[in-house]
């Protein structure tokens, strides 16, 4: 969608910093949103904030990590005195690490479910009762294709976005009839920062070069190509509009089919 089929609706998108968080903070601001740019990484909040607010867009960053329930309920209540009622949350904000069974450090292991899983919670639920009394609200949960199925040395990030995934699928029962829709998508390997890593790490534990690495990944994956960042946004923003309101519970799975 474009133009101004969000004039009036004020989004919140954490993880907004880069990759595919900074991607969808855009198209819903294209898309007339006003946009609420949350990360744990203030500076590049800030930065995306200011490059909206440049092409026109309303647009404000606030620093936020999503597993305090201190700085959820400070982000809800800071965005929307700058804004007005939140609209749309984006549960974006997500990190991921990949070691087999036996190297999993706890704290690891914690980390990676409290990021990705409790903080899709915490920031659902601080905003679930004003949409509610609204009788409006759409919120989309960034999961994975780790959501629905399992692959080798990411049984932690799997397990967080399996979390993601039956978090959504519940709360798409629990909300019925109140005008909140809750969704997912579930990417493959997406052409971010965060898969940028990935394949940094494979390259120190191989001796492979990048593009051997990408290969490798690529081809584990089943993935023809990285999806590119712009493409899961606009499956969000696509989940987010008026038109959207009977979807609920959904899945939308992306795995990069089309070659480039
Ligand atoms: P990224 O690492 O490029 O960006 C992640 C963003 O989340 C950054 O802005 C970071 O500051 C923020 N963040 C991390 N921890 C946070 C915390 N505790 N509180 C608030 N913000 C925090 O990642 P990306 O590739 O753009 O991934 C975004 C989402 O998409 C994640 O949930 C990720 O699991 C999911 N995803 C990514 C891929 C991929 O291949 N890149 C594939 C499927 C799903």
């Amino acid at each position: 969608m474009s133009g101004p089929g969000l004039k009036g609706y004020h989004a919140v998108v954490t993880g907004g910093g880069r990759g595919i968080g900074a991607a969808a903070a855009i198209a819903l601001a294209e898309a007339g949103a006003q946009v609420s740019v949350a990360a744990r990484n203030e500076t590049q909040v800030v930065e995306i904030a200011a490059a909206m607010r440049e092409n026109g867009h309303e647009a404000f960053a606030f620093r936020c990590d999503v597993t305090d329930p201190h700085q959820v309920r400070d982000l809800a209540l800071s965005a929307t005195e700058a804004m007005g009622r939140i609209d749309i949350l984006v549960n974006n904000a997500g990190t991921a690490t990949s070691n087999p069974l036996p190297k999993i450090t706890l704290p690891e292991w914690q980390h990676i479910l409290s990021v990705n899983a409790t903080g899709t919670f915490l920031c659902s639920q601080a905003v679930f009762n004003q949409m509610k009394e609204r009788r409006w609200g759409r919120i989309v949960n960034v999961a994975s294709i780790a959501g629905v199925e399992g692959d080798k040395y990411i049984s932690a990030y799997t397990a967080a976005k399996h979390a993601v995934v039956g978090f959504t699928r519940a709360m798409a029962v629990e909300a019925r009839g109140t005008g909140v829709t809750f969704n997912a998508v579930c990417p493959g390997y997406v052409d971010t920062p965060l898969t940028d890593e990935t394949i940094s790490r494979i390259m120190r534990q191989t001796g492979r070069s990048w593009q051997e690495s990408l290969s490798a990944l690529l081809e584990q994956a089943g993935q023809p190509r990285l999806i590119r960042a712009h493409e899961v946004a606009a499956s969000i923003l696509d989940l987010c509009t008026e038109e959207a309101g009977s979807r609920s519970g959904e899945l939308v799975l992306l795995d990069g089919t089309e070659t480039p």
